[in-house]
């Protein structure tokens, strides 16, 4: 499995299919019976995602997102949908919401914001650009955001992931995060997930510096999870298992044994030296977070592990006659006084007098993927699924909604990636479109470029995020494509893989100073030489480039690309290939853009 490399932006396929379009709405193809995991629910396309859930705010504000915007509200299900400009107070009154704007009171029982809005509490302010709900529950604002299952993933592997991972390590978090949010129940009444560790660490202003590579991992294993012998599976991951992972049930002794979720070494989290933890802390400190887990001991004496799992972990505690769950006892120390305090089970316990000495291996519950020897096995060399292999024997990494696993076919300077062997037919015709895209723009790489090839139009827009009318769209030496019997049915599939090799070979070229126009004009020039419209565009270069990031609809891509093109011819009738070329690479001299727009 190759991914996109960090900081590359998606360009959009510019062949936009009416044809396609039509193909938005069919259902799935049917599966074979015995891929389908019956008992599962199908297959969805967003998550409700609880936020801001430790921090149990009474009031948000509200705002428009920016001055050309406005907060679009409605305050119960049947009530007209609100365009405000001024800011909205929302506070929590008992199991209402009230709403004050410009010194205006109104109660309601539920609030439902679309587009874009920026949300402030407890001194931070984020903008989201998802559906949020505001409820309240007991004086306490309970805000849902409705996310796309892959800009959940992604948001998720930002903030989880450390400076050790690389990219098939995030590779294989991003899968075992997304198998997590969709495989099991989280025992949240209001929403999916939650936003804290108790679900999936989720930081809603994001994480500039991961997420770049997070977006990458989770774009190339879209809509991946983990499978268990044609069943779906669980999957949980851990900072640091210490050296040995911990089976499911002896941190959860109600969950049934799965043979995938075993208790195993791990040379990898080891390979730089055993780290331990040691911590010390007082009766009183331990008092108070035993009392917030509902265990109260007033003047109990004695600390002692009483039991231990298979990996060595402690399983229960003895405090004075009473026995307390290592895992509770943890999390109660955990959410009292702060996870660096007592950060696994993996623990011995001695006491003098009122002070009680931890010491201790590992981070977090050991079951599942350790995050610190998968960051190790990935510096090592080994590749995702190796990873999943290690942490998850005999389960493997499939297509949620069917169970297929996506294989890969060697091209001549391409990988296709499909869940279809049936796909490996069009082999051939892809290479020509390789070697046609090569010799047209006198570009050529060494570089093996991975076409990605989804099995339905709702497979490629859930998985992609891309509306349906987009037939492909390159991310660096990444390509995603629809599908490759409908590309073919349609006979779009030579101009479509022509487009996106061609981008590919552009986007090796292109610096950080390149124009979008400029990479979506040279594609178009050389894809379809013939097609040169003579008419001068109505929009500037700067108006390309924004509809080009941000069509909104099939006719303005279209005209945004005609346009890009327009520009593109006129560079390289002026100034010629070899400059234009050069451009591409430093980016184009102010003088040169400026006179390029005028007329
Ligand atoms: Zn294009
Ligand atoms: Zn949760
Ligand atoms: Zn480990």
């Amino acid at each position: 499995m190759k991914g996109p490399p960090v900081n590359s932006q998606r360009i959009a396929s510019s062949l936009l299919l009416a044809s396609v379009l039509a193909l938005a709405g069919v259902t799935r193809t049917p599966q074979p019976a015995a891929f389908a995991a019956a008992t599962q629910p199908p297959a969805r396309s967003t998550l409700r995602i609880g936020m801001w859930t430790l921090w149990h705010d009474r009031e948000v504000l509200l705002k428009p997102a920016g001055p050309d915007h406005k907060i679009t509200l409605r305050a119960c299900d049947r009530c007209a949908t609100l365009s405000l400009s001024q800011p909205v107070s929302v506070h929590a009154a008992g199991n209402e919401i009230t709403l004050i704007v410009s010194s205006k009171k109104g109660n309601a029982d539920r609030l439902s914001l679309t587009g874009p809005v920026t949300l402030t509490a407890h001194g931070e302010t984020v903008t989201l650009h998802n559906p949020v709900t505001i409820t309240a529950r007991a004086g306490v604002l309970v805000i849902a955001v409705t996310l796309p299952i892959e800009s959940y993933v992604e948001r998720v592997v930002a903030s989880e992931s450390g400076t050790a991972d690389s990219r098939e390590s995030l590779q294989a978090l991003a899968i075992v995060v997304r198998t997590f949010a969709l495989h099991e129940p989280h025992g949240h009444a209001d929403y999916d997930l939650c936003d804290s560790t108790h679900c999936q660490l989720l930081h809603w202003s994001g994480n500039p510096t991961r997420q770049a590579a997070a977006h990458a991992a989770a774009l190339a294993t879209a809509g991946e999870t983990l499978w268990f012998r044609r069943q779906r599976a669980l999957a949980y991951f851990n900072k640091d298992c210490g050296g040995r992972t911990a089976s499911l049930v002896e941190i959860w002794p109600r969950a049934h044994e799965v043979p995938y979720l075993p208790s195993q070494p791990d040379r990898y989290c080891t390979a730089g030296g055993e780290k331990e933890w040691a911590s010390e802390l007082t009766r009183t400190e331990l008092t108070a977070a035993l009392a917030s887990a509902g265990v109260i001991a007033p003047r109990w004496q004695h600390l002692t592990v009483e039991r231990r799992g298979e990996s060595g972990r402690a399983v229960t505690l003895r405090l004075d006659a009473a026995q307390v769950s290592a895992e509770s006892f943890q999390l109660a120390v955990g959410q009292a006084l702060g996870w660096n305090r007592i950060p696994s089970t993996w623990f011995e316990v001695s006491q003098q007098g009122d002070r009680f000495f931890f010491h201790g291996r590992g981070w977090g519950h050991g079951v599942g993927l350790c995050q610190k020897g998968a960051a190790a096995m990935a510096a090592d060399g080994r590749t995702a699924q190796q990873i999943l292999d290690q942490y998850f024997p005999g389960a493997h990494s499939a297509d949620e909604a069917t169970g297929r696993a996506w294989q890969s076919f060697q091209g001549n300077g391409f990988v296709l990636e499909s869940l279809d062997a049936s796909d490996a037919a069009y082999l051939p015709q892809l290479a020509r479109a390789r070697a046609e895209a090569a010799q047209r723009s006198g570009l050529n790489a060494a570089e093996t470029f991975t076409v990605r090839a989804f099995a339905s139009t709702p497979a490629f827009r859930d998985a992609m995020l891309a509306p349906g009318w987009v037939a492909a769209f390159t991310e660096g030496n990444w390509i995603a494509t629809q599908s490759l019997h409908t590309l073919a049915a349609r006979h779009l599939l030579d101009a479509t893989m022509l487009h996106e090799f061609l981008h590919a070979l552009v986007e090796r070229e292109a610096g950080p100073q390149a124009p979008l126009w400029l990479r979506e004009g040279l594609v178009e020039v050389w894809s379809q030489p013939a097609n040169r419209t003579k008419t001068a565009p109505t929009l500037n270069l700067n108006a390309v480039d924004a509809m080009l990031a941000h069509s909104s609809t099939e006719a303005e891509s279209e005209a945004a690309h005609r346009a890009a093109a327009w520009y593109a011819t006129r560079l390289l009738d002026r100034y010629g290939r070899a400059k234009v070329l050069e451009w591409l690479r430093s980016g184009i001299p102010t003088g040169i853009a400026a006179a390029l727009g005028q007329r």
